[in-house]
């Protein structure tokens, strides 16, 4: 702001878009679009309400939950520090603002994100509060509208950030299975976890004027390929033109578009067809749950040889060129193993591999990401970033797993998604948001395992399963050290302290029960006896998959979702370690 008096700031703003200089009682009876050029001003969670909802109907929902610090994360200011100053600013308890509320007479449950507290970020609470937002629509039979803006999955709850966007995408798929719709609007901005989730696998998707939606962000991509972006990269328009967005809405027409929407989806039956009901718990497969539920827990990291390696050392071995592939398993863990090629729609990736294999005699689905070990071999495999494309094929492959019967096993290597244009255009945040709310539903046994690098959402579009595993030296994480310590520290070096920070090991993920089970790698790491390593999988592989085996699929999938539904805030309250 130039030197103007305070009095007159609280009079007058200046448009970000045209520079005019504007009355703020006019700017805001024109909904906070600039009447000179038509910028839309990013909106706060409760003036966005107060624009959409019918006047008097508003019932906001409870949104104290305990605080949670689930990994003590610390980098230049303790999180807690974040967070009471964020709410000081913002007046707000979280990043979410959740409601009930009537849009032209129609009753909805809604969940609106604000940008201004850590940039919308989603976290366990952020979570919780949309889950139980959903889960209320869900008891009243209502739609769920959410307003997303963000820029993604809150670091500083490392790898249970990460899994909030399961959690969500599994409420949104149980309103889908009951056939109550369930609308999106994005605006600017909605990145990361959250367009790669719930901003996107709704069954509307309205994007605003002037919102951005992507799964990486222009200044990564940039980094990353050293090319210039196309005119109007990720903006509302570019992503109807790729297909990624049912329409672009003005601000002044928002509600009223969203009463139509409502009305029309209102009066006849649901209209789509969705995966199978779930039938309600027979008596058996009651009895099946209890087995389940009273089944030992996974023995815990095997011998604690790992215990003193640091982190970033960890993140060194999971990361070494030497250390088995998707492929060197396929040849190693499992025989005749057959594989399919591509999405269907116009491309086959190499960073994915997939098909039928038989495990100890018995045939599975194999889904895994494909690196390499010469430069060659890992260019060819774009180093295991998976395309859209490549989330396509998986996905694929996983529906047709569960139409044959057939268990799935994937196994997670991945430093994250492509980070690139092309996946951007796309449609790299759907394509993962559909492959997490598809495994969340998949009717067959799903086992996945962390074998090297667990890179955030993309790895996350394969690792949404009944049991978890993860090799010893292989890390799982919502960001890399590198570009955690990029954002949060001065620079890049602080890399190290980040990995430390981000409890991404093996070790710490299972104490808090993001993965079930560790497996041993013999001494030293997998990559100097790859064929120990191979014996040890495939044990572990065949210890958590028979029993599976036995549970009937609603059950399983049932079994599934209590799992990921752990992961809300209460659970995060307690202390990590405590289980
Ligand atoms: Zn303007």
């Amino acid at each position: 702001m130039t030197a103007t008096a305070p009095r007159e700031e609280q009079l007058w703003s200046r448009c970000a878009g045209c520079a005019s200089l504007l009355y703020r009682k006019r700017l805001r009876r024109n909904l906070d679009v600039c009447p000179e050029c038509g910028e839309h001003a990013r909106l706060g969670a409760p003036e966005r309400l107060r624009q959409l909802v019918d006047p008097g109907s508003l019932r906001p929902l409870a949104d104290r939950l305990p605080e949670a610090d689930p990994i003590d994360f610390v980098d230049v200011v303790p999180y807690p520090h974040r967070l009471t100053a964020a709410r000081a600013s913002t007046g707000l308890v979280e990043a979410v603002v959740c409601a009930t509320a009537t849009i032209g007479g129609h009753p909805v449950a809604m969940a609106v994100m604000d940008f201004r507290f850590l940039g919308g970020s989603l976290g366990c609470a952020v979570g919780e509060l949309i889950t139980r937002t959903a889960e209320r629509a869900l008891d009243e039979r209502i739609p769920l509208v959410l307003v997303t803006a963000s820029g993604g999955a809150r670091m500083q709850e490392g790898a249970l950030s990460l899994m909030q966007m399961a959690t969500v995408s599994q409420a949104i798929a149980a309103l889908r299975e009951a056939g109550l719709l369930t609308v999106s609007v994005l605006t600017d901005p909605t990145y990361g976890g959250v367009a790669a989730s719930f901003a996107t696998n709704t069954d509307l998707v309205l994007a605003e004027s002037g919102a951005r939606m992507g799964f990486a962000g222009p200044r990564v991509i940039r980094q990353v390929t050293g090319r210039a972006l196309p005119e109007g990269f990720q903006t509302a328009d570019f992503l109807l033109r790729h297909g990624q967005v049912d329409m672009v809405v003005q601000r002044r027409s928002l509600r009223g578009r969203l009463v139509a929407l409502l009305a029309a989806t209102h009066a006849g039956a649901p209209t789509r067809p969705s995966v199978p009901r779930q039938e309600p718990a027979s008596h058996r497969e009651r009895l099946a749950d209890d087995a389940a539920a009273a089944r030992p827990p996974a023995t815990p990291a095997a011998d604690g040889t790992a215990a003193v390696r640091d982190a970033w050392d960890t993140v060194r071995m999971a990361r070494h060129p030497g250390r088995p592939t998707t492929l060197d398993y396929l040849d190693s863990v499992f025989d005749g193993f057959v594989e399919l090629h591509g999405d269907r729609l116009g491309a086959d990736c190499p960073a994915i591999v997939g098909g039928v294999a038989r495990l100890a005699g018995r045939h599975v689905m194999v889904i895994g990401h494909q690196k390499g070990h010469t430069t060659a071999e890992l260019v060819a495999r774009n180093f295991g970033m998976a395309s859209p494309a490549g989330h396509r094929k998986a996905l694929r492959l996983m529906r047709l797993a569960a139409r044959l019967g057939l268990p799935v096993v994937t196994l997670v290597d991945t430093p994250g998604a492509d980070p690139g244009v092309s996946a951007e255009e796309h449609g790299q945040a759907a394509a993962i948001a559909e492959n997490i709310l598809a495994l969340t539903v998949l009717p067959t046994p799903v086992l996945a395992v962390i074998t090297g690098e667990g890179g955030s959402g993309g790895a996350l579009a394969l690792a949404v399963a009944d049991r978890v595993l993860m090799l010893e030296n292989a890390v799982y994480s919502v960001i890399s050290p590198e570009g955690c310590a990029a954002i949060l520290w001065p620079d890049r070096s602080a890399a190290p302290q980040a990995a430390r920070a981000l409890r991404l090991s093996a070790p710490d993920l299972r104490r808090l029960g993001v993965v079930d089970e560790v497996v041993p790698e013999p001494p030293a790491a997998a990559h100097d006896d790859p064929a120990e390593t191979a014996l040890r999988l495939r044990a572990a592989l065949l210890a958590n998959l028979l029993p599976l085996l036995d549970v009937p699929p609603a059950m399983l999938v049932r079994l599934r979702r209590q799992r990921f539904r752990r992961f809300g805030a209460t659970r995060a309250g307690q202390r990590a370690g405590v289980r």
